[in-house]
């Protein structure tokens, strides 16, 4: 039976930010600590109304002041571009004539793919007009993050929900953790000790046993066991033999 255990995780650091000409340099700076509380290093900023870095480093706080100190800074959109394969727009405005993504999580998941062997550029608008078309025409997709009602996020808590489900899609949960799972033959061998015991419990028919394992196989199969609750389910097998023979002794 075959079992398939995804850990493919988005490559964060093929990611950055960019922040088209914002005015407030306070939104500078809390994106950047948004960034750095979610493990994305590389800030652009396109054309910045107000560079203050007193601002933006108030904001930012200390923690963030790497991710500051290596902000990018562009006269245009497109010269930030330049060196992305991907870019993600987003916008406030749902357009009629555009495909826009309304699930950050569901971006995050079709980046995964992507980040593999490319540079991928997010692209934010300015507080007070977003991205004009002829910048939503630079991207390949666009993000709209639901909202009720009052559509327009502050700028720098847009880049924390696409950070905080970019950060979620690295899986964080990942590999480091990722327990040991039962290999097949430890399974085969918890099939074995499952059947005799159900036999002898008269649980399954003697007949055809394969069949009511098989239901056991199909329940099993859906979920990746782990070898510690293979061991359980052996235990569990052995204490119903144990109970069972214990009159006889
Ligand atoms: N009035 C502008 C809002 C700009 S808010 C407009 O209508 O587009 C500044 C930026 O924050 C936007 O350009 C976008 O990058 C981001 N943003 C704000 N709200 C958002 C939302 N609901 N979904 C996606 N991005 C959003």
């Amino acid at each position: 039976m075959d079992r398939k255990i995804m850990v493919e995780a988005l490559k964060l650091e093929n990611i950055s930010i960019v922040l088209h000409r914002p005015k407030f340099p306070e939104n500078i700076g809390s994106s950047a600590r948004a960034m750095k509380n979610m493990g994305i290093k590389e800030l652009l900023v396109v054309d910045p109304d107000d560079f203050d870095l007193t601002k933006i480093g108030k904001m930012a706080t200390h923690a963030s002041m790497d991710i500051v100190d290596n902000i990018k800074r562009f006269d245009t959109l497109n010269e930030a571009l330049a060196d992305f394969s991907y870019v993600v727009g987003t916008t406030a405005r749902i357009g009629r004539n555009r495909q826009v993504i309304h699930d950050p999580a569901d971006l995050a998941q079709s980046l995964i793919p992507v980040s593999v062997n490319n540079r991928i550029a997010i692209v934010f608008g300015r507080e007070d007009r977003g991205l004009e078309s002829g910048e939503v025409q630079l991207c390949h997709s666009l993000l709209n993050i639901p909202t009720d009602g009052f559509s327009s996020l502050n700028l720098s808590q847009a880049v924390m929900v696409v950070c905080y489900e970019l950060f979620k899609a690295k899986g964080y949960i990942g590999k480091d953790f990722l327990p040991t799972l039962a290999t097949r033959f430890e399974l085969e061998q918890m099939y074995f000790h499952l059947k005799d015991i159900l036999l002898k419990i008269d649980f399954i028919q003697k007949d055809n046993p394969d069949y009511w394992l098989n239901n056991l196989r199909n329940f099993f199969s859906r979920l990746p066991l782990r070898a510690k609750e293979v061991r359980i389910i052996r235990g569990i097998c052995r204490q119903i033999e144990w109970y069972g023979n214990r009159d006889k002794e």
